[in-house]
């Protein structure tokens, strides 16, 4: 293939954002080069938990890297307590982050995109014709960039420098066989950590545990994640090998686009900040800065501007929403936790979210609606657990 002396588009970073909005470029018949610093396949710290709404917003083909589905969720209490609730139908999917990441990027190849792995991008510098991409080892121009290298990359701070922006953080290990839990549920465990929740995944050969604290740092998070896997009756005392990562939760405020930069996935904090869940979001945000871009190549003026709004208006009410969730969850464990325990329906409408039936929004408007109804239950069995004693 002969390389262009400009390209329309150059994609930084090739997580499920930056190769579905390569997708979206490729098949729309321009020219798209996608850079990654890794070489493919490549680990990714990551739960791999893929809620099943990613069905309807980018087909069932990423189903060849599932390792496991839940329908039912067990969700326990300082290592202790312990209650499930079965749903209807699938609420989430599993998957290895190396074999996911490399089906999303043979897709946007396949549909034409010029792919480079092991080539980390330096520097963007924009002008009003082009954006020029350093790398190691070469020069680029294109005319947009679709910034998607993650939390830590070189595309956020070019739009954003050093403006302040929020960060959980997360702690993960894959567990082989043997260790993981009999059942194929997920487990998530309330207060593992301050503010936050840990989690065991079901995988093909194992399970992934991790813990996630979405209200400040941590100063031991290693210390934490030990005391939850302890706490984690199946995983028979292993010694787990935890890595960690920044998850950077949706920050308000961010430029997320300039004339020829946009942002999407975890460059552009597209995070919800209840349940850490980025995949979905970076799907959702590579696509739409795929198709902006796309609709702006032509253009005598070209401008994302209307993809900043865009996120504003189609993510950031979810996030809003789902930040007062964390607001009460992690605000209030014990009463959070008992309230579910109590209201089976109420964790209901948190899985139609998983399930794409409903948004955040609408579940913290049922919640408002229903607040008379639910606290009370969940105060009579606090106050009954403290009396038993
Ligand atoms: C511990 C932990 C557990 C998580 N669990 C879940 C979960 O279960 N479900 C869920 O939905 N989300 C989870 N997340 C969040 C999820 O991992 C991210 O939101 C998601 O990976 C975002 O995708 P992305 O494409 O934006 O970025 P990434 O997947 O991070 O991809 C960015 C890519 O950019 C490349 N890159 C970086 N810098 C450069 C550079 N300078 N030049 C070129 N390339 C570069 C990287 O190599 C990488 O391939 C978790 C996060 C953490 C930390």
């Amino acid at each position: 293939m002969s390389t262009p002396s400009i390209y329309d588009v150059i994609v930084v970073g090739l997580g499920p954002a930056g190769s579905s909005a390569a997708y979206e470029i490729a098949r729309a018949g321009r020219s798209v080069l996608g850079l990654d610093r890794a070489r493919f396949p490549r680990y990714k710290v990551c739960g791999g938990g893929v809620s099943a709404r990613l069905d309807a917003l980018a087909g069932r083909e990423y189903h060849a890297t599932v390792e496991a589905a839940i329908t039912g969720i067990t969700f326990r209490y300082e290592g202790r307590e312990a209650f499930t609730i079965e749903g209807r139908t699938p609420l989430a999917y599993f998957v290895m982050r190396d074999r996911f990441d490399a089906f999303w990027a043979d897709r946007a190849a396949e549909a034409g995109a010029r792919l480079c792995d092991a080539e980390a991008v330096l520097a963007l510098d924009e002008t009003d014709e082009h954006v020029t991409v350093t790398t190691a080892s070469a020069t680029y121009r294109a005319r947009f960039v679709v910034g998607t290298d993650g939390a830590l990359g070189v595309a956020t701070r070019s739009l954003n420098g050093s403006r302040a922006r929020r960060r959980a953080y997360g702690l993960e290990a894959e567990v082989p066989v043997g260790g993981c839990p009999p059942e194929r549920r997920a487990i998530l465990e309330m207060w593992a950590v301050p503010g936050g929740y840990g989690w065991t995944f079901p995988k093909a050969r194992g399970c992934s545990v991790g813990i996630a604290g979405f209200r400040g740092a941590d100063p031991r998070p290693k210390a934490r994640f030990a005391r939850f896997a302890s706490l984690q009756p199946a995983l028979c005392d292993q010694r787990l090998d935890a890595v960690g990562y920044p998850i950077p939760v949706y920050t308000p405020g961010l430029s997320l686009a300039s004339a020829r930069i946009g942002l999407a996935g975890d460059a552009g904090h597209l995070v919800d900040p209840f349940f850490g869940e980025g995949i979905y979001y970076a799907v959702w945000s590579g696509q739409s800065l795929g198709r902006a871009v796309v609709g702006q190549l032509d253009a005598e003026r070209p401008d994302l501007a209307a993809y900043q709004r865009w996120v504003e208006g189609a993510l950031y009410p979810e996030f809003e929403a789902a930040e007062r969730l964390a607001a009460l969850a992690y605000g209030y464990p014990r009463l959070w936790y008992e309230s579910m325990r109590a209201h089976p329906d109420v964790v209901d409408w948190f899985y139609g979210v998983l399930r794409g039936e409903i948004g955040y929004r609408d579940l913290w408007g049922r919640l408002k609606r229903h607040a008379v109804r639910l606290a009370p239950a969940a105060l009579a069995r606090r106050a009954a657990a403290i009396f038993a004693r």
